[in-house]
């Protein structure tokens, strides 16, 4: 056989009663009254495949009435609109190419499996057509990102994932054996060397995996996650904010006018990602925590957000919302204090809704030198240890601000996901490095 359709062809309505060739792996089949039923997936969609046997020769029948799940098989057949069908069209078969047969034993065949076995079997659970569907949005949803970025004239900028110093308090850095040197950690964000390529290139932003030795496990957080960051010159936190509303409303328009197949399948109604409109409601720090005193969990001023204060905070929102003006005590140092307010800082985090918490963390950062080594110090770091860093204030120093967005926090709030492990192919955490 010569010349493939992909699914995702024929389930959006392109292929109707044309006769098409179709490759794939058999995710399942059935058989009832002389009829098999396969349901084929090419990577790009499922479609259910019908083989009646008055249209292939008994042979072919055959040899797919037994065919194992995860067989990889080529068919031929005409392209029906069915409403009974999953996604509405079906294949009528006639004629069967190569066949690849897989051993009967397929590990995660049909049984319900515990989360961790599933877990054990990653590589073969990503098959799965739900997984499969996040995986493709994923992917748009990083087109999507880069897309914006260079339409706005950002350049983008690769980082070290190995590095010498905290960006974001210790206690989360994974140290490495590099050599024969000791503190060397995984990149935690790429902030301290984003300001010493802005000073370059101008607006940047970097699209990368950070790593964090998160101790507790949540819903949302891995210990390896993507990390969209942006940083620019010239810069304060108004118009920072307006970057990160106008950069997560084009990705959820591209994903829901692209996609809205695949978004609509992975659980989101892709008419609400088309209302979202910069700019997002903005409140400060003091009245999110007087918002969550109101609601019964434990708060006081100072404290940061974990995700039981998010959670009664999002539910006040039905968009994103930026939260403003953190305690300098808890963010790292390279965030510049309020001139007007100096307990608090030119921060922000964006929250989205339905419980879902933060997807952004960014404001404005430090641009006095002396400013600068006095907050080092006060964060407990000696500020020889970031010598090179303090460096970018003695010369050219500008005001500036950017942002680090989660990328699986994003994709679990757009596609309503239950948990970060199904926005991300091989998940890490805490007890999870296998496969
Ligand atoms: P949190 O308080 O939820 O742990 P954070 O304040 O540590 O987040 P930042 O340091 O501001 O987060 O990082 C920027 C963004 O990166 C966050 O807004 C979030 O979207 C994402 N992020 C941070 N840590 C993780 C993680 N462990 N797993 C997945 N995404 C993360
Ligand atoms: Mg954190």
């Amino acid at each position: 056989m010569t010349g493939f359709v992909d699914i995702a062809k024929i389930i959006d309505g392109k292929k109707d009663n044309e006769q098409v060739n179709v490759r794939g792996w058999l995710w399942n089949s059935r058989s009832s009254g002389g009829i098999l039923f396969l349901m084929i997936r090419d990577g790009t969609g499922i479609l259910q495949c019908t083989v009646n046997k008055r249209n292939v020769d008994e042979a072919n029948y055959n040899k797919l009435e037994k065919l194992t799940q995860e067989s990889s098989l080529e068919v031929s057949g005409i392209v029906k609109k069915d409403q009974r069908a999953l996604n509405g069209y079906e294949l009528s078969v006639n004629n069967l190419g190569t066949v690849y047969i897989a051993q009967p034993d397929f590990p995660i065949a049909k049984k319900d499996h515990g989360l961790e076995f599933l877990m054990d079997n990653r590589h073969l659970w990503i098959r799965d057509p739900k997984l499969m569907n996040i995986f493709r949005i994923r992917s748009k949803f990083m087109e999507s990102a880069r897309k914006y970025f260079w339409e706005n004239e950002y350049t983008e900028i690769q980082s070290p994932s190995f590095q010498t110093g905290a960006c974001e308090g210790g206690s989360t850095l994974f140290e490495v054996k590099y050599f024969e040197r000791k503190g060397v950690y995984l990149s935690q964000s790429w902030q301290l060397y984003a300001e010493a390529m802005m000073s370059s290139v101008g607006k940047i932003f970097t699209l990368a995996p950070s790593f964090r030795a998160e101790p507790s496990r949540t819903r949302r957080h891995l210990s390896e996650f993507w990390h969209l960051e942006c940083e620019e010159p010239w810069s304060n936190l108004n118009n920072i904010n307006e970057t990160g509303d106008r950069l997560v409303c084009y990705i959820a328009h591209k994903l829901a006018n692209e996609m809205p197949r695949e978004v609509k399948n992975a659980g989101r109604d892709p008419n609400e990602l088309l209302k979202l409109k910069p700019p997002f409601p903005k409140i400060t720090y003091d009245e999110a925590v007087e918002i969550v005193q109101k609601s019964g969990t434990e708060m006081n001023w100072g404290d940061d957000f974990g995700w039981q204060q998010e959670e009664p905070l999002t539910k006040e929102f039905e968009t994103p919302f930026w939260v403003r003006g953190f305690p300098t005590g808890i963010k790292p140092f390279y965030h510049m204090p309020d001139p007007a307010r100096p307990e608090v800082t030119l921060s922000s985090d964006l929250l989205a809704p339905e419980g879902y918490g933060e997807i952004i963390g960014g404001g404005q950062r430090v641009h006095d030198y002396d400013q600068l080594v006095q907050r080092i110090i006060n964060d407990g770091f000696i500020p020889e240890d970031y010598g090179w860093y303090t460096d970018l204030r003695k010369w050219g120093t500008v005001p500036h601000s950017g942002f680090g967005l989660g990328v699986e926090r994003v994709l679990c709030w757009m596609l309503k996901l239950e948990h970060i492990r199904d926005a991300i192919p091989f998940p890490r955490d805490m007890r999870r490095v296998y496969p």
